[in-house]
């Protein structure tokens, strides 16, 4: 089992990563998950204008260096600068408002052309780097799931109904969607129309890696069969194209402890296999005594937050 932990800082600084990765070697973990993107906290902290890293190259080599893995992550849907951009439009609620973005989740529509370009950009910036695992986080419509109330059965469900989804969703079924009384007569062209948009994403990621390149897909941890509905994602589809699967398990919002992330381990092992699987879950700062709430061995890979 490897044991992969996630690098957080404000400004890089050699000294202090360098320290860093002598903590983690000395507390038994394989590798560093280190971010694309600036934090949102940090970009608004600092006023930064461009929120990639920019050393993240150096920052592999160092770990290399030092005997460990590495790995990318990759906030995919999720932007403050997009935000701040002047042609960008936020998505739209199923009250017809704009969406309000929380501190740390600054959600972009997947067919905002924002959206877009920035995919293609990190596509760009990904042929430049070499690394064991790529981590795809929020890669979703949006859907704040930690706060926002999920009902599936809601006959006007917490979708997007920006204008960019209207428009391209009407010339998919041929026919015009204007409101939400239209949108309801069409709901399961609709679903599958959403799971189609991230999957082509997904492909068009996968086609542009090597064939050493291994992709994760962090998802929230609810159980499988209603997140597809409300975000876009279906875990099954991309565990068939050798993709790893990743409940956030560092997110307790029922605060249920341990046995919590072990029914969500088992609601997951229901539909795809442990070798699918690598569970995420949180570290306290400072504290790197390991709480598992299952058994490692069970699991190829651990992601830590
Ligand atoms: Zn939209």
């Amino acid at each position: 089992m490897s044991k992969y932990i996630k690098y957080n800082t404000d400004k890089y600084n050699q000294k202090n990563y360098l320290k860093f990765i002598d903590t983690i070697k000395l507390n038994r973990f394989d590798g560093i998950i280190l971010p694309l993107f600036r934090s949102i906290e940090t970009i608004k902290k600092y006023n930064f204008k461009t929120e990639y890293y920019t050393q993240i190259n150096k920052m592999i080599s160092l770990a290399e260096s030092n005997g460990l893995k590495t790995a990318i992550h990759i906030d995919v849907f999720n932007s403050y600068q997009i935000w701040q951009h002047d042609n960008f439009s936020a998505p739209i609620t199923h009250l017809g408002l704009n969406y309000s973005p929380d501190s740390n989740y600054y959600p972009i529509c997947p067919n905002n052309p924002l959206s877009i370009d920035r995919f293609e950009n990190i596509i760009k910036r990904l042929s430049t780097i070499k690394t064991n695992y790529i981590i795809l986080d929020n890669f979703n419509f949006p859907f704040n799931w930690i706060k926002e109330k999920l009902d599936i059965q809601h006959k006007l469900p917490p979708y997007c109904y920006c204008p960019f989804c209207l428009t391209e969703f009407s010339t998919e079924i041929g026919r015009i969607i204007s409101n939400h009384i239209d949108f309801y007569e069409v709901l399961p062209e609709w679903l599958e129309w959403r799971t189609n948009v991230i999957y082509k994403y997904f492909i068009e990621l996968v086609e542009s890696l090597s064939e050493d390149d291994k992709l994760i897909i962090l998802t929230p941890p609810l159980h499988l069969i209603d997140i597809p509905f409300t975000i876009g994602q279906l875990p099954i589809s991309f565990s068939e194209a050798e993709t790893k699967i990743s409940p956030k398990l560092f997110y307790n919002k029922k605060n249920e402890g341990s046995a919590w992330a072990t029914n969500i381990l088992n609601l997951y092992n229901l539909d795809l296999t442990k070798e699918h699987i690598v569970p995420a879950l949180h570290i306290e700062k400072d504290n790197t005594k390991e709480i598992l709430p299952f058994n490692s061995d069970d699991y190829e890979d651990i992601l830590y937050y």
